[in-house]
């Protein structure tokens, strides 16, 4: 009981503390995490005028009841279902402001926020349906390339080589990362884009332009995460400046039917320079090279990168 009554008084304590986002202070995130990152960031532009409909994951643990860092309203639901949630609150909203009882300047952006387990596969499903009504909503999902929250399981967004609790052998997972920015693409939503904490004037752009907009909306953020990629949570901006110098996590939106690259690394640094960071990557160069899990990586992202420039 003494435990319970000191921790409850270290979180009011952190809780408490002075922050420069809207996003409160003393989460239970881990140290040097690039998904809660990017979410300050993302939140500033928001704003506290939102609903988020947060499926379970890493970010599930920022609202701790009766502790949230929120401004604003937050719910939680199961990992596959997020955007029917959304479906429910925007038309509470729309029932609400049709009938009066709630102002226009009141109304709320509805948000969705899950990691990229449920983005890519548990909750696709439901997000499917949803651009197909063309609900009015923004998604945000914060890619940390596995099942971070239960010890980082591969997900359909684990990208070639990587290492995790599910892909341990010698050449680490052995599947292709998913492409949700192209997923999402091809539903024609209102708009889709990719951000990176490391990158925040890139990041806050890209909010202003979605929160401006109706209809479906992805904004995808790359989430450095020194817990299951392994490497030192003072390193997590470096990682994230990496991933997009080197090519690894492209900057770019899509509006209209039309993709541009808001960032283009020219000149490119060696994908070398970002995989050696990063622990979960440490077999394919020791005890020696795998040259050919390193050649698949490396002829991906530069295909990606030549179809784009020719
Ligand atoms: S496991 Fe990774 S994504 Fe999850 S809270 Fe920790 S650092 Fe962030």
């Amino acid at each position: 009981m003494r435990g319970k009554a000191m921790n409850e008084k270290n979180q009011n304590r952190l809780q408490n503390r002075h922050s420069e986002h809207l996003l409160g202070t003393g989460t239970p995130m881990c140290a040097g995490c690039g998904g809660l990152a990017a979410i300050k960031e993302i939140y500033d532009v928001i704003g506290e005028k939102s609903v988020f409909i947060n499926a379970a994951g890493c970010m599930t643990l920022l609202a701790n009841y009766p502790f949230t860092p929120f401004r604003g309203s937050w719910l939680y639901t199961a990992m596959a279902c997020a955007p029917a949630g959304a479906q429910g609150v925007r038309d509470a909203l729309d029932i609400l402001l049709a009938k009066g009882r709630l102002a226009a300047a009141e109304d709320l952006e509805t948000v969705v926020l899950t990691g990229d387990g449920s983005a890519n596969g548990i909750g696709l499903s439901a997000t499917s349906g949803a651009m197909d009504r063309c609900l009015d909503f923004l998604y945000i999902c914060y890619d940390n390339e596995g099942y971070g929250n239960t010890g980082q399981q591969a997900s359909a967004a684990t990208p070639l080589g990587a290492r995790t609790a599910t892909s341990r052998g010698p050449l680490g997972y052995p599947g292709r990362k998913k492409d949700l920015f192209a997923i999402w693409a091809a539903h024609r939503p209102t708009y889709v884009a990719t951000v990176s904490p490391s990158h925040p004037l890139d990041l806050v752009r890209k909010l202003e332009t979605a929160k401006n907009l109706k209809g479906p909306r992805l904004v995808l953020a790359f989430a450095p995460c020194p817990t299951g990629w392994g490497f030192d949570p003072k390193e997590m901006i470096e990682v994230g400046k990496l991933a997009v110098q080197t090519g690894i996590w492209p900057l770019k939106e899509y509006r209209e039917g039309k993709v541009t690259h808001t960032i283009v690394p020219r000149p490119r640094l060696p994908v070398d320079e970002y995989l050696r960071r990063q622990g979960r990557f440490a077999h394919l160069f020791q005890p020696q090279r795998n040259e050919d899990v390193l050649q698949k990586i490396h002829s991906s992202v530069d295909a990606y990168w030549d179809a784009i420039e020719s």
